[in-house]
């Protein structure tokens, strides 16, 4: 039988709402004195990782080194201080090498003052300089505990959760920061989004409402709009959902559907959540939201011509997409379950032709019993395009196939996405996946992460692929 509705999309979530128009807390403007105040006027005149800098932390070491019983404590925490001072500027001037390069140094500092705050704090901004918000939050909130009201990583920590889509901790964060900073733009954006994406419509409103008073950009204020506009739409017709909850998912089912699919759609999301996290290797500590709209609801929120989509944690499913088995809507879920673990494993960094690759990888296991066996309109193009006509889709081409108005060109995307992972799997093994998605959430882009997967560059692994399609 034949689908009447073909694809699968993702939106990808805004990575960093508005960066180029409102002013988030910065980075990298903490730093530590020195005790000795002439060594703090020269170091003030350092801009650079140099001899003066090298010898000055060279001379400190040697003189911390020869401790003995006989040094006094005063003398032994002041040279200590000096030293963590003049690393941790060398780190802040070295903070655009890979942070593998850096560590020894920030081990280092540590050592010499253990939760010291700007050592946290500084730590904090190099794993979140590199975009990886999972350690950037465990340094800053060690930063707080010494300092809980420095308003500065108060707001970074918001930033960081609102990326790894812990909306609850990021709304937190951000209503600290908002005691503080009541008219605060950016904040206000993030509360009133956190809000959005909990499905509380009021307080979303009331924060996006704020927002839109303070903000000075125009574009920004356009979309602000629309969100309050939808939240707006999603209250008035709240009457007619009704929601169910499990540790694991948040479910919204429009209408009476509950009665209809919601015993079976929750013993599904468990069978799917079980391959899933196992198979990616991957555990989320926040609930996944599943919402299931009467179809010309979801027409207003997604793409018309997609069988279901995930923007961030969150997956819409239209009701009138055809259902033709119980096996095709759990194929369909695992498809999209998969896209919001690989949005929270990489921070929403994953190229499409990963996303869509596993998230195929996904959806044939669980509706055909085996990756290996792809959905059946798709195989005349594999076997006409890739393996006799030895198609090749550089990957980084994927989105504009994918993207393409013409729906050929769309199932090439989808098949030569599904076929380089299936290629990593059989010569790699499943695990690489782990190891693939765990380097872009540390921020390393696709040509690094193949390369930590494979042991191959991104161009030799899309050799060894080539080459795999011909002996299919
Ligand atoms: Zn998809």
């Amino acid at each position: 039988m034949k689908k009447t509705i073909l694809f699968v999309v993702t939106l990808f979530l805004l990575f960093t709402p508005f960066q180029a128009h409102s002013q988030p807390p910065k980075v990298f403007i903490d730093s530590l004195e020195p005790s000795d105040p002439e060594l703090k006027e020269q170091v003030k005149k350092i801009t650079q990782v140099d001899k003066v800098l090298n010898s000055l932390i060279e001379d400190l070491r040697e003189k911390y080194n020869s401790f003995d019983s006989n040094t006094d404590q005063e003398t032994q925490k002041a040279i200590r201080t000096d030293l963590a001072s003049l690393i941790l500027l060398k780190v802040v001037l070295l903070r655009d090498l890979p942070y593998e390069q850096l560590e020894d140094l920030l081990n280092e500092t540590y050592d010499l003052l253990p939760g010291e705050f700007p050592i946290e704090a500084i730590w904090g901004d190099v794993h979140f300089s590199k975009k990886d918000f999972e350690n950037a939050i465990i340094h800053y909130e060690n930063a707080l505990n010494k300092n809980p009201n420095d308003i500065n990583t108060i707001g970074k920590c918001a930033m960081a959760y609102f990326q790894k889509q812990n909306h609850e901790k990021a709304l937190e964060y951000a209503e600290l920061y908002l005691a503080k900073n009541p008219n605060e733009f950016f904040f206000l954006w993030i509360a009133g989004k956190c809000e959005y994406e909990q499905s509380n419509f009021d307080e979303a409103i009331d924060y996006l409402e704020k927002a839109l008073e303070v903000c000075k950009d125009k574009n920004d204020s356009k979309t602000i709009e629309e969100y309050i506009r939808r939240a707006k739409e999603a209250l008035a017709s709240t009457g007619d959902f009704t929601q169910d909850e499990d540790q694991r998912f948040v479910i919204t089912f429009a209408g009476d559907s509950a009665n209809d699919i919601g015993d079976i759609t929750f013993d599904m999301l468990n069978d799917i959540y079980y391959d899933v996290t196992n198979l990616l290797n991957y555990y989320p500590d926040v609930r996944i939201n599943v919402v299931f709209f009467q179809t010309d609801d979801y027409y207003k929120e997604g793409k018309n011509w997609s069988a279901a989509s995930t923007a961030g944690i969150k997956i819409m499913v239209p009701l009138k997409s055809g259902y033709k088995s119980e096996d095709y809507v759990k194929g369909l879920l695992a498809h999209e379950f998969t896209h919001a673990i690989i949005n929270l494993k990489t921070n929403c960094r994953a190229p499409m032709w990963v996303h869509e690759g596993l998230a195929q990888y996904q959806e044939y296991s669980t509706e055909n019993g085996s990756p290996e066996s792809l959905r059946s309109d798709f195989e005349g193009t594999l076997q006409r395009d890739f393996i006799e006509g030895e198609l090749f889709i550089p990957l980084d081409k994927v989105p504009a196939y994918i993207g393409s108005s013409d729906r050929k060109n769309v199932n090439r995307g989808y098949i030569a996405s599904y076929l380089a992972i299936r290629c990593m799997a059989d010569n790699y093994g499943e695990q690489s996946f782990d190891s693939l998605l765990a380097a872009l959430g540390k921020g390393k882009d696709i040509r690094e992460a193949v390369k930590e997967a494979t042991g191959s560059e991104y161009s030799d692994f899309q050799e060894e692929y080539k080459e795999w399609v011909k002996n299919l």
